[in-house]
């Protein structure tokens, strides 16, 4: 049977999908994108691995990807890739791709692990509830499979916890953006890299985790001033005009201070404040206890850097505050984060060019997964508890209003937790690698052992997680299927099907089909028959939203215009290339149209070092070229050769000569938690007192303590206390 004969058969066919219905076909095979493409021809596709979202340019012989290059007619990276980028078409020719499912172990086939799923799964449903089953998600696969994901494990099968690894990257600012504007709204563009006269990065170190972003503010005509907050001398620190190297953790008591001085020099946009927000009087009051004195002793530097830093966000110049994972994966990082909102929205600086409280975001649809993921909000950042929102989704769906539960998901640590009590007994785990990821990861995998039933559903059956699944389904990557991906900017971008997967694997969509079958309510989604067709539904989700983007006909247009920043109305005519900034109008999302201050009393760190445990471990990204766990980076030789095979530690040289220990050295690493050995890499980048290892190493979160923040429940992975021996 021919694949279009395949697909034919999809839609006529009226009783439960198998897998021979869902079979994969070659690359453009069956038309889910409606764009055509000749087989020996070069097409564009959004690169899977980072926020920045970067085009790549795909060439194809005979209708598969044989190389790809960058793509120099892209607003995004103008012809730039960085090493993952270059690489991206490698990990999906890796040996250890999954080509069939795998059930205790051994090769089984599609329609046994679909009915092996639904049977298990229902089963403990049955016998303990529907609170005893949960799912791990991820910020990597297409918005329209998340949105099937979610539609699918809450809507139909009845699942009520749902959350993905976006908890550990971007859960902070999604939930400062919707406390402070209203809405979870990252306000900028990438142009704002290249108009800003002082760029501030807070724990945040695009030279290496973001490079293309890194190459936009080189491109930046004003010579412009660079600020870095980092406990570390990073790649970035020393590429900056100003490096301002804070005690760990220190931040919000800096952030507090830095506003104490602009009060005190009256260095406020007053009109924008009294226009545009509220609550500015209680926290210009909060701030006159953060004097100078204070704040020197509790971050480390001194009253004059302070006083510096201060005459650097003054006056007229525009002033961009950027963040990542220094500032989220905090125990205090939602107000840490809105510690940079209260700046820009204190000086006025938001809404302009150059400007902007701005989160650099992680994963590379880590953005579509905050808005339709169906986690913590009702799909579409809509609202359970809300009857119009329920309706309205209810509506678009084509459900049953009654199978919305009003119940909000537990959080990611939550589920943990519910596992390692027994109170979870099935879990499904889709794109991610909990086992090496999650933090205190000890203490996770033993959680994970008392598991009745975890299911697996990833690119490979060799991560740390798969190795220990029940049921694994093996899933097609990037490159092997089509969707969307939205950026950091909020510019929704195309991603195609260039390779088949190998042997058996399928797109996560096409899973979801035959799951959503096996579990018997095929029917409830019967409409979502291709990713093109489910972002039709995404469409009218966003109706109204402030993510709005009705006015986007299709795949096509993504294609045509180079992505396209959201919102784009109904009536708005897309442009090629165009530039998109949130509140130029000053108005908020909040119902009054004004954004908030919002902060609290800083609090101390959980793990602070002490005698038995006298240094703090930092964590961070190591190389351009490796991705979190590495599961997909690892695969490539080029890159392999980009970064130390062994997990290593970074070292004060101070520190060194003090314990005898010489560069290259290997040493344990110790915590409360565990004990790990690493390469000792002796570096003044790090501060006395300090360590640093990158978190691409599986030994690293076997050290991290389990501490959160209380608002987005973001895991604190970036300090806590240990020892170093030889
Ligand atoms: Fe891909 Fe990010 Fe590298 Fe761009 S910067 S090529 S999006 S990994």
């Amino acid at each position: 049977m021919s694949g279009t004969a395949l697909l034919r058969g999809v839609k006529q066919h009226q009783g439960p999908l198998t897998a021979e219905l869902v079979r994969e076909p070659g690359a453009f095979g069956l038309g889910q994108v409606p764009m055509r493409l000749k087989p020996d021809a070069v097409t564009t596709s959004v690169c899977g691995f980072c926020s920045t979202g970067c085009s790549l340019k795909i060439h194809l012989r005979n209708g598969e990807a044989v190389n790809l290059s960058a793509n120099s007619d892209y607003s995004v990276n103008q012809g730039m890739a960085c090493p993952k980028g270059w690489e991206a078409l490698t990990p999906l020719a890796a040996p250890d791709r999954g080509t069939v499912p795998m059930l205790d172990g051994k090769p089984t086939d599609w329609n046994t692990a679909a009915n092996t799923f639904a049977r298990r799964m229902k089963r403990i449903i049955d016998q303990h509830g529907p609170e005893s089953v949960a799912v791990l998600s991820t910020g990597q696969i297409v918005t329209e499979e998340m949105a099937f994901l979610g539609a699918f494990a809450k809507f139909g099968m009845d699942v009520r916890h749902i959350d993905s690894n976006t908890r550990q990257c971007m859960a902070t600012a999604a939930t400062a953006y919707k406390q402070s504007f209203g809405f979870d709204a990252p306000p900028y563009t990438y142009a704002d890299f290249e108009e800003s006269d002082v760029l501030i990065f807070f724990g945040s170190n695009p030279c290496i985790a973001h490079p293309i972003m890194w190459q936009r503010v080189l491109m930046n005509r004003r010579n412009p001033k660079i600020v870095v907050v980092d406990p570390r001398r990073t790649e970035t620190a020393m590429a900056a005009t100003h490096h301002y190297a804070i005690q760990p953790k220190s931040d919000l008591m800096l952030l507090y201070g830095l506003a104490h001085l602009l009060v005190k020099r009256g260095a406020v946009d007053r009109a924008f404040i009294e226009a545009s927000t509220t609550g500015y009087e209680a926290f210009a009051r909060f701030v006159e206890a953060f004097d100078p004195l204070r704040v020197s002793r509790r971050t480390g530097l001194s009253v004059e850097q302070l006083h510096e830093f201060a005459d650097l966000i003054c006056g007229d110049q525009r002033v961009s505050f950027w963040w990542t994972m220094g500032v989220n994966q905090g125990h205090e990082s939602t107000r840490t984060a809105q510690g940079l909102i209260n700046l820009a929205l204190m000086t006025g600086n938001i809404g302009k060019p150059g400007t902007g409280a701005n989160s650099i975001t992680g994963q590379c649809n880590a953005m579509g997964s905050r808005l339709f993921g169906n986690a913590t909000s009702l799909l579409g950042g809509h609202d359970a508890n809300n009857n119009e929102h329920r309706a309205k989704v209810a509506g678009v769906l084509g459900i049953d209003e009654a199978r919305i539960s009003r119940q909000p998901s537990l959080a990611y640590d939550q589920i943990i937790e519910g596992v390692a009590e027994g109170r979870i007994k099935g879990l499904w785990v889709l794109a991610t690698n909990t086992s090496h990821s999650w933090i205190d990861s000890d203490a996770c995998n033993r959680a994970l052992e008392k598991l009745d039933f975890l299911v697996v559903q990833d690119m490979y059956p060799t991560t740390d997680t798969a190795r220990r699944a029940h049921l694994y389904l093996p899933a097609a990557g990037w490159g092997e299927k089509d969707g969307t991906f939205v950026n950091s900017e909020r510019r929704i971008g195309l991603v195609r099907k260039v390779r088949r997967a190998p042997g058996q694997a399928l797109s996560d969509f096409n899973i979801l089909r035959l799951l959503a079958s096996a579990w018997g309510v095929g029917d409830m989604f019967k409409a979502w028959t291709s990713p093109a067709a489910v972002f039709q539904m995404l469409k009218q989700l966003s109706k109204d939203q402030p993510f709005d983007i009705s006015g986007i006909e299709g795949y096509e247009d993504l294609h045509r215009c180079g992505g396209i920043q959201w919102p784009l109305r109904s009536g708005e005519e897309p442009q090629e290339k165009s530039e998109c900034r949130l509140f130029a109008d000053g108005k908020f999302f909040h119902a009054n149209g004004r954004a908030k201050f919002l902060f609290d009393e800083p609090r101390p760190m959980p793990e602070p070092p002490d005698k038995a445990f006298p240094f703090i471990l930092l964590t961070g990204r190591g190389t351009s070229a490796q991705w979190h766990t590495n599961t997909r980076t690892g695969k490539s030789e080029v890159l392999r050769k980009l970064y130390p095979q062994q997990c290593y530690v970074e070292l004060n040289p101070e520190d060194a000569k003090v314990m005898g220990i010489g560069n290259q050295d290997r040493v344990s690493v110790s915590s409360r938690r565990a004990r790990v050995e690493a390469t000792v890499v002796i570096n003044a980048c790090v501060q006395r007192g300090q360590l640093f290892m990158p978190m691409h190493y599986e030994e690293v979160n076997r050290l991290t303590f389990a501490a959160f923040d209380p608002h987005s429940r973001q895991p604190s992975y970036k300090a806590c206390a240990v020892r170093i021996a030889r």
